[in-house]
């Protein structure tokens, strides 16, 4: 990724948790190695490097502003420890485990959803029956394009229906679940891609924690 081997100073620690976050991770590894320290997140329960420091002297400095962000005892080393905190910027709950390694501590961070409630919701909403788009006036949502493609990849085109002769200039024929209101399809003439139509962002999400390509935590983002 294009923010590997950036010293300290470029990406704080209090940064990372927050790029965690956005990527949907789980949970957070910051472990040392001989000579570098590497910054992994778990997402979709794939465990992916996203950074790795090997800026000798910024090292134990970015180790030392783990270790106190995460509220650890600075003057106990060596030892496993256990401790939980909030980020500002971050939506979640973080419990976060320190254990000592051959090359120094390593940092596991878990990021908890703070408000399950929430995400309780959002997979009650999923059930009810919504207006289902018409097919005949579904064009692709050019503004919904950028947000949809950074969290679900390029494969998929958000939809809109605009209205037309068919729906009576509603956009919408009838009712469905909230699932199968979105329906994908691949269409020749767009290069094979994917379609996903959806009225809504919150709608794109929702499909995409049903199949599991992300979890709660990122589909409430959208909500
Ligand atoms: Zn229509």
């Amino acid at each position: 990724m294009s923010q590997q081997n950036q010293s300290p100073f470029e990406t704080n620690f209090h940064d990372v948790p927050r790029r965690a976050a956005v990527l949907g991770a789980s949970d957070l590894h910051i472990e040392p190695f001989e000579g570098r320290v590497v910054i992994r997140v778990r997402v979709d329960g794939v465990l992916g490097a996203i950074q790795e420091i090997v800026d000798a002297p910024y090292i134990e400095r970015f180790l030392q502003q783990a270790k106190r962000a995460c509220r650890f005892d600075m003057s106990r080393i060596g030892t496993p420890q256990d401790a939980r905190f909030q980020a500002s910027d971050v939506p979640f709950d973080l419990r976060a485990s320190l254990m000592p390694t051959l090359f120094g501590e390593k940092i596991v961070l878990r990021l908890l959803e703070r408000d399950l409630i929430e995400a309780n919701l959002l997979f009650a909403s999923a059930q009810r029956l919504v207006p289902k788009n018409c097919s005949e006036c579904a064009r692709e949502d050019f503004d919904a394009v950028p947000l949809v493609n950074a969290v679900f990849g390029e494969q998929l085109v958000p939809m809109r229906s605009g209205g037309c002769a068919s729906c009576n200039h509603t956009g919408v024929r009838g009712r469905v679940l909230f699932f199968e209101h979105i329906a994908r399809e691949t269409v020749p003439e767009t290069n094979q891609k994917q379609l996903v139509s959806c009225g809504s962002l919150k709608a794109c999400a929702l499909e995409a924690l049903k199949k599991g390509e992300v979890n709660a935590q990122n589909a409430s983002a959208f909500y």
